[in-house]
């Protein structure tokens, strides 16, 4: 999908916000939603995304649901920092099939990183990771939401 086009209201991140698809959650507002990737790019990967918006991408999103989203990918990272001790937080956002989006609502992804780890790869081509740890991991970073 390019740059232009509609909001797919059935799109796997608008089904989990409705509660339609399972998600190990991290955090949660009035704004954003924070959950943990299920094909994660390494141990802790983790998504926050808008609640109300249909905005496919950062280019179409309203300056009003973009500032608690920013504020809560901050807020996101930090807890990630103390829960995980990583070394540094890659914090990266796709828009558009050529920037290698593959889902359509908004988001940005948290991948906290160790020294001495090979280069990350693309993104969503890994394998599914177990449910059971996801929520494992984000009961970790939810309990340093501050
Ligand atoms: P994008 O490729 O659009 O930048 O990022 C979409 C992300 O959503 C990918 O990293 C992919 O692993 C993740 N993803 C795809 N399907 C699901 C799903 O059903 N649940 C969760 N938690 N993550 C998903």
């Amino acid at each position: 999908m390019s740059l232009d086009g509609a909001y797919d209201h059935d799109n796997i991140f608008a089904r989990i916000l409705r509660g339609e698809m399972p998600s190990a959650r991290v955090f949660e507002d009035d704004h954003v939603y924070a959950f943990m990737d299920a094909f994660p790019l390494g141990r802790g990967h983790t998504l926050v995304i808008p609640k109300h918006s249909t905005a496919r991408n950062l280019l179409e999103e309203a300056p009003e649901t973009l500032a608690p989203l920013i504020l809560g990918v901050q807020r996101v990272a930090r807890a990630m920092r103390a829960a995980l001790t990583p070394d540094g937080v890659m914090i990266f956002q796709t828009n558009g099939e050529a920037a290698g989006q593959t889902v359509f609502h908004l988001h940005f992804h948290l991948v906290p990183r160790w020294d001495g780890e090979p280069p990350l790869g693309r993104h969503g081509g890994g394998k599914m990771a177990d449910m059971e740890e996801l929520k494992a991991l984000a009961a970790q970073i939810a309990a340093k939401i501050t």
